[in-house]
Formats: structure tokens, sequence, C-alpha cells
């Protein structure tokens, strides 16, 4: 059985949750879906405990406080998260008229479809070491839940980018020794970040340390992950081999557009063209905000999706409603919209459920 919905958004990382909330003030409701288990996108899955300071007057939160909120947020709307699943089939029937398939079985009809996937369906880009994938999970991983879970161990890092060097730095003071593992000498991050690590390097070299290599081989004891060999690169490309209790990876993400690649959209490279005005794409009715977008001077930044989402819910509502004009009205002083809200008028007090 099909689930009837006014709109299907593909994508409940902040941005696709925004949207809930301006299609919401519309009038207008949503179905998300996503292919990780739990919302937020890059947010909770790749920065769940770090500071995000550049959303308008929230001066600092992590990224999973700021999924919690636009929780909070769009909780009035009551727009159901269908998760770990990923959209297949994009299929669109006429005229405001569209028919989606999951790969966990769910089929979905709808008058519009937001698409706020990001990079894809993302997944991060593996360590080649034939063997490793088995501590995956456990020894290895590609994110860090909790930077605790790591005091007092042996902590590799591979990659040489921002993220690899953040969490060098914050697991630096738990970790019994910290060792940064990058190919070459540069370092693709912020250069307070560079200075602040290799300062850190400078204090304690017995414990906190950078080398030039690459993984290439491994240990186990009684079934653990215990040793990892690096291959350095020096003349003799000489090879090292390094206590580990856990192995973090930051290679950075592999965009995988998957299946939106095959829904007939105008892409360039490997994102979605859109309209300016209304943020729809080439196809009608199938609009593209976040990161999943380009347009020109573009910013991947969370700011930016969140306008798009509100440009994203006038163009809508105006495409279902095209003989009558959709005002802009304000959500301090606006009836409708503390009614849509489920606020009180007079003190902006929320109802009782
Ligand atoms: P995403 O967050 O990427 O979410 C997209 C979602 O779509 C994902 O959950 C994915 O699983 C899902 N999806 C994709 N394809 C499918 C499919 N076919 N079916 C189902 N689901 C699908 N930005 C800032 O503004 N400020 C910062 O300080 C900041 N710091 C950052 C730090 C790091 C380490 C990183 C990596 C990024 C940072 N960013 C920051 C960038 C910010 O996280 C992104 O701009 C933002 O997450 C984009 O939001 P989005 O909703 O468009 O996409």
């Amino acid at each position: 059985m099909s689930i009837k919905t006014d709109v299907v958004i593909i994508g409940a990382g902040p941005v696709g949750l925004f949207q809930v909330f301006e299609l919401g003030l519309q009038g207008l409701k949503a179905h998300l879906i996503d292919a990780l288990p739990q919302p937020g996108g890059q947010c909770s899955e790749l920065y769940p405990d770090k500071p995000i300071f550049d959303i308008p007057a929230v001066p600092e939160c992590t990224g999973q406080e700021l999924v919690d909120k636009l929780m909070q947020q769009i909780s009035p709307f009551g727009a159901e998260l269908h998760l770990e699943q990923t959209v297949d089939t994009l299929e669109k029937r006429g005229d405001d008229d569209f028919r989606l398939t999951t790969s966990a079985g769910l089929e979905f009809e709808c008058r519009a479809v937001i698409i706020a996937a990001g990079a894809g369906s993302f997944t991060p880009v593996r360590v080649r070491v034939g063997g490793i994938d088995r501590f995956e999970g456990d020894q290895l991983k590609y994110r860090v839940r909790n930077p605790d879970q790591h005091a007092g161990r042996d902590v590799i890092i591979l990659g040489g980018g921002d993220s690899a060097l953040d969490w060098a730095i914050q697991l630096a003071s738990r970790a019994r020794t910290l060792t940064l593992i990058n190919r070459t000498e540069r370092l693709r991050a912020a250069e307070a970040t560079v200075n602040l690590f290799q300062s850190l390097c400078d204090e304690e070299p017995e414990r906190v340390r950078m080398l030039l290599g690459q993984a290439t081989g491994f240990g186990e004891r009684d079934g653990r992950l215990s040793e990892l060999q690096i291959t350095l690169r020096d003349e003799q490309k000489s090879v090292q081999t390094l206590p580990v209790d856990d192995l973090l990876v930051f290679f950075g993400l592999s965009p995988k557009l998957g299946p939106i690649e095959d829904w007939g959209l105008a892409l360039e490279r490997k994102l979605v063209t859109i309209d300016l005005a209304t943020f729809e794409s080439s196809v009608p009715g199938i609009y593209a905000i976040g990161d999943i977008n380009t347009y020109a001077g573009k910013k991947k930044l969370i700011l930016s999706g969140f306008h798009e989402a509100a440009m994203a819910a006038f163009a809508i509502k105006q495409r279902f409603e095209p003989d009558k004009k959709v005002h802009l009205q304000y959500t301090t002083t606006s009836p409708l919209m503390h009614e849509r809200l489920g606020v009180d008028a007079a003190g902006g007090e929320r109802a009782p459920a």
C-alpha cells in the first residue's frame, strides 16, 4: 500500500529536517526518508560532538545538539521519518504526481519531491589493507561516537584533512599514545589546527606524533587488532610496526549519488542544477536543496541550505495553488502561523497537546 502525502523529502540531514518546518508553515505535510539509522546527516554521522559556530543566533552547539534542536522545532508538524532505507526509484507519473520506492519496500505517492541528499548516500573511503575490514565497528572506525572510549588506548589516526587533525587534537589528551599517519607532509586542514597539532607533538614527542607513510599490514592477537604496519615514506620504504587499540580512518567521504543519478535530472559534476528562484531541478516538481545542489556562488553550509528550504517551500506552495498569491507571513504575528505551529497566539506558548 502506498503512503500518500504532499511532499517526500529524500535525506534527513539538517537541511531536509528544516525543510519539514518550512513546508509545515505553508500547511504542507511531508515524509522524510534517510539511508542512515538516525536523522541529522553529516552532523550526527560525522561530527556529533564537534562544535558548530556559524548557525545564526546559536553561538555554539555540537552537531548532535543542532539535530536535536531541529527535531524539536519540526515536532509540531508530525512528519514521519523512515530510516535505514534509500530511495531507489523515483517516477514522475504526471503533473504533481510522483511515485517513490525505497530499499525497505515502502512506496510513496506525493505531489512534489525534495532532494536533500547531501553528498548522496555517503560512505567513508575505506582503508585498503587486505583483511582489516573484519575489525570494523569495534577497533577500526570511520567516525568517533564517544571520545572517552579512546581514553588510555593506543590510537592511530589515518588521514591528513580537517577531520583527522581535529580528532587527533581532541583525542591526544585522552589516548595513551596518538599517532597520525599521512601519506605526505602536506596536511589539508586549517593552518591553526595544523599548528596546534604540531605543538602537541613537540610537547610530548613520545606520546603524540606524526609519521609519513601508509598502512600496509596488520597483526592480531586473540582475534583483536594489535599492531599496524606502516610503510614509511623514506628512501628505503622501511616498515615500522606500531601497537594499536583503535584505528580511526578519515580519508573523506566518497560521494555516491547512487540512484539519484538515474532520475533524469540535469546534473553538473554530480550535483543537481536548480532554478535559483525556486530551487526546482530540471524536472518540474522535483526540488534540490542543501549540499546536493549547485549554482553560481553556492556555499555548502547549513545556513545556505536553510534559506534554500524556505525558498523551495514557497515555490511548492505556489505550484500547488497557482491561482493564489502565496503571502509571506511572520511567525511572530500571523495567527495562521501560530495555528500551524500549535502555539498560543497571545503568549506564544505551545498549546498543550
Ligand atoms: P547531509 O547532511 O549530507 O544529509 C544528507 C542525507 O541524505 C544523509 O543523511 C544521507 O544518508 C541521505 N541520503 C542521501 N541519498 C539518499 C537516498 N537515495 N535515500 C535516502 N537517503 C539518502 N557546515 C556549516 O555550516 N558549519 C560548520 O561548522 C560545518 N562543519 C562541518 C564539519 C565537518 C567535519 C563536515 C564533514 C561538514 C561540516 N559542515 C559544516 C557542512 C555541513 O555538515 C553540510 O553542509 C550539511 O550537513 C549539509 O546538509 P544536507 O542536509 O544538505 O546534507
